[in-house]
């Protein structure tokens, strides 16, 4: 069984794409679908064929691309089950918990509610591989616009939980922006300092920033740091609980 090769690519005005291809097979997904020509100009510059649109949740931006994607390829829709109904064009639904499997891999579609109450992270186990959408961001996690704070904690909580050399892939190139806010809460960490002045100098030649790993994102990530004491006492939260330092510090970056 060979690795799954992975290509990502800018699109929209800052989502990134990425096609994940299984060579043994020749199979090819999009990790959701943000936008038709800017994937179908990848899978012409790897000479890909798309079989398939594995999706993150239902938001505009991440499934413009389903329907036109179905028509021109006849890609079949993978997603969450449960938010099928939101879903356009979708084909399979994935119950949380449960493996699609895609070739010779599978895809644990892992609820991770809280930004939408239908979001799912998508984790390739054999590959040490996770697509997280718009719940963790690099440095970040995404708005939680239809759960609470208490299921966004929770959803990154479980990722958060995933082995340390896992790759991780996001819905957007928010890191700049999420790495100043990062440094009003977490200022004297030096492992987020130092990460800081890398992001600066990748942004600065227009390079991606993504991938990242869970173990990089828990020694700098503030959202996925709601335990560590240096972090309360600058919140003054010292007793407080990881809901509620979580729900600060998403508070306080809502308004950054
Ligand atoms: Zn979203």
């Amino acid at each position: 069984m060979s690795a799954l090769e992975i290509y990502q690519f800018n699109c929209r005005s800052d989502n990134f794409g990425v096609l994940i291809h299984d060579p043994d097979i020749g199979i090819t997904a999009s990790i959701d679908a943000p936008d038709e020509n800017a994937i179908n100009e990848a899978l012409d510059q790897k000479g890909w064929t798309l079989s398939h649109v594995l999706l993150t949740h239902h938001h505009f931006d991440h499934v413009e691309a389903n329907i036109a994607l179905k028509q021109k390829w006849g890609a079949i829709i993978v997603g969450n089950q449960a938010d099928q109904d939101r879903i356009p064009g979708i084909d399979i639904g994935v119950a949380c918990g449960q493996h699609f499997d895609f070739g010779t891999h599978k895809a644990k579609f892992i609820d991770t509610p809280g930004h939408t109450i239908g979001h799912v992270a998508i984790y390739f186990a054999d590959q040490k591989l996770l697509f997280t959408g718009d719940t963790m961001f690099a440095l970040g996690c995404g708005r939680v616009f239809e759960g609470t704070a208490e299921q966004m904690h929770k959803s990154l909580s479980v990722l958060a939980a995933l082995p340390d050399d896992t790759v991780v892939y996001c819905g957007h190139e928010y890191t700049l922006a999420n790495a100043g806010f990062a440094m009003t809460i977490d200022p004297e960490n030096s492992a987020l300092v130092e990460r800081v002045a890398q992001i600066k100098a990748l942004r600065a030649d227009k390079l991606p920033t993504l991938p990242t790993s869970i173990g990089q994102e828990k020694s700098t990530n503030p959202f996925l740091r709601v335990d560590d004491a240096r972090i309360r006492q600058r919140l003054n939260m010292e007793n407080a609980s990881d809901v509620d330092v979580f729900a600060e510090i998403r508070r306080r970056k809502d308004e950054f």
